[in-house]
C-alpha cells in the first residue's frame, strides 16, 4: 500500500495564542482538500485553542516536546498525559534545537518516544547530522545511530506507528535545502535501519519525512523522491499561504 504523505509545520517558539487562532482560522480553508495528512505543532500555550479550532477538520495538532517522565517534580514541563487530555494527537520528539539548547539526548529521546506511544500520541521523532558531520563523512553512521538508539526497546507493533523526520542541522532554518537525491539518500538509509530492526512490512509502512528549509518552490520535487514521504516545516508553516502551497503541492 503506498504510504499517505505527511506534512507537519513546527511552528517553534512562534505565535501567541491570538496570532495562532488567526493564523489556524486562515489556514482551515486552504488545506481541506489535501491528500496529505496535515499536522500544525503550535507552541503549548496555543494547543488547547488549536485542537478546539481544527476540530472537524483535517488539521491534526502536536506538541513540541514532552516529558518523558508521567507526573511529578519537574518544574516547568507538560507531560504526555496532559497533551491527550486536550487532544493533542502527535508530538515532536529530538528536534535538533532541543538536542543542541536543551540537552535533549539519543537516551531522553528513546524515553520520550517510548513514553509517547504508551500513551497514545504519534511521535515524529528527528534526526540528522551537522554539516561537520556531513562533511567527515559521517551522516549514515550517525543517522542509523539516531535511529537504533531511538527505536531501542520499541516493539514492531507500536514502530510502524512512528514518523520519522530526517532533517540535516545544516539545513533547517538557513535557506540551504539538501537535495533532493541528499535528502531521499538519508530517508532510505532510516528505512534500511528500521528493516534491520523490525521486519520489511514495518520499514515500507513507516513514514519519513524531510526537513530543513522546505518551502512552496522546493516541496513538490522532495516529495517525488520514493522515500520521502512528508515534510516538517519550520519557518515556511508560519505563513497560511506558504503552508498551504506545501501541503497541496503538485504531485
Ligand atoms: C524545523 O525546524 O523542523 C525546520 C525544518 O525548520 P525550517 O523549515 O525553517 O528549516
Amino acid at each position: 500500500m503506498p504510504r499517505k504523505k505527511i506534512i507537519a509545520g513546527n511552528w517553534k517558539m512562534n505565535k501567541t495564542a491570538k496570532e495562532a487562532k488567526k493564523l489556524i482560522k486562515e489556514l482551515i480553508p486552504l488545506v481541506e482538500k489535501s491528500k496529505a495528512d496535515v499536522v500544525i505543532c503550535t507552541p503549548f500555550t496555543a494547543l488547547y485553542d488549536a485542537v478546539r479550532l481544527t476540530k472537524g477538520t483535517n488539521i491534526a495538532v502536536g506538541a513540541q516536546n514532552i516529558h518523558f517522565e508521567e507526573k511529578g517534580a519537574y518544574t516547568g514541563e507538560v507531560s504526555a498525559d496532559m497533551l491527550v487530555d486536550i487532544g493533542v494527537k502527535y508530538v515532536i520528539i529530538g528536534h535538533s534545537e532541543r538536542r543542541q539548547y536543551f540537552g535533549d539526548t539519543d537516551e531522553t529521546v528513546n524515553l520520550k518516544l517510548k513514553t509517547a506511544l504508551s500513551k497514545g500520541l504519534i511521535p515524529i521523532v528527528c534526526c540528522g547530522e551537522s554539516l561537520q558531520q556531513r562533511e567527515l563523512g559521517v551522516t549514515n553512521e550517525l543517522i542509523r545511530t539516531q535511529i537504533k538508539a531511538a527505536f531501542a526497546g520499541v516493539e514492531k507493533e507500536q514502530a510502524k506507528n512512528v514518523i520519522i523526520a530526517y532533517e540535516p542541522i545544516w539545513a533547517i532554518g538557513t535557506g540551504k535545502t539538501a537535495t533532493s537525491e541528499q535528502a531521499n539518500d538519508a530517508c532510505r538509509v532510516i528505512r534500511c535501519v528500521i528493516e534491520e530492526m523490525y521486519n520489511k512490512s514495518t520499514a515500507d509502512s513507516i513514514r519519513i519525512q524531510y526537513g530543513g528549509s522546505m518551502n512552496a518552490s522546493n516541496a513538490a520535487e522532495l516529495l517525488s523522491k520514493p522515500d520521502i514521504d512528508g515534510g516538517l516545516i519550520g519557518g515556511a508553516s508560519l505563513k497560511a499561504d506558504e503552508f498551504s502551497k506545501i501541503v497541496n503541492y503538485r504531485e
